[in-house]
Formats: structure tokens, sequence, C-alpha cells
């Protein structure tokens, strides 16, 4: 389920366009900036207004394959009040052993093991 920013009514999560207002319903873009061989430097992901579990699991909403990073590494939380994602750790590593959450500004990078560095831009 899919929360449109402009209006707020919810939509199928396989829609682009807002069916009640019709506005785009791409919140934010996560960008791999630094990697290993894993992943490739430039993978763009879309993001819409839901939440998305991002790991080495084939379960997750956003898969990446390095040899450190958990399963299930961390969420991405979407919250409709202030439209924004916020972190939410699942790992259990010696990088993180407390688990942390917070929120994620535009052009915050996220770091994951072996350097992999994620950045995410806010869309207008
Ligand atoms: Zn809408």
């Amino acid at each position: 389920m899919i929360i449109c920013k402009n209006c707020k009514s919810t939509n199928d999560d396989n829609l682009v366009e807002c069916s009640s207002c019709g506005k785009s319903l791409l919140l934010a873009t996560l960008e791999c900036i630094i990697s290993d061989n894993s992943i490739e430097v430039g993978a763009i992901w879309e993001l819409n207004s839901k939440d998305y579990s991002v790991g080495r699991s084939l379960s997750c909403d956003i898969i990446i394959p390095g040899q450190f990073v958990s399963r299930n590494h961390f969420n991405l939380k979407y919250n409709s009040e202030e439209s924004a994602f916020y972190y939410e750790s699942l790992a259990r590593n010696l990088l993180e052993f407390e688990k942390q959450t917070y929120k994620i500004l535009d052009g915050a990078i996220i770091p994951l093991p072996e350097g992999i560095e994620l950045k995410l831009n806010y869309v207008d």
C-alpha cells in the first residue's frame, strides 16, 4: 500500500501515479555510490511512500548481496506525517550492536559492510 504524499490517499503497490490526484507516487531514489563487486555502482532503486526491507535475503525488497551484509540488514520505514523514511537497523554485528532508528535526511549516505554506500535523495 502506497500513501500519496500529496493527498494522503492510499494506492495499490503496483501504481506509479496516485489514483485520486494523479501525482507521481515516487518519493525518493536510493543509489549505490560506492560498492564492492556484489552490486553495481550507479544502481538505482525507486522508492514509493511505503516500507522497504533491505538485505542479502532474496525476500528483501532491495537485495544487496554483499558477503557481510545481513539477511535482513535494515528497514526503510515510511513516515506519512513527515513524508520521510526512517532507518531501522536490524543487523546484529560488531558494527551495529545496538538497534538504531533515525530519520533519513535528503542526500544522506547509508553505509553498509564492505564499504558499500547507498545515497538517498528525495524527489520534489
Ligand atoms: Zn494523491
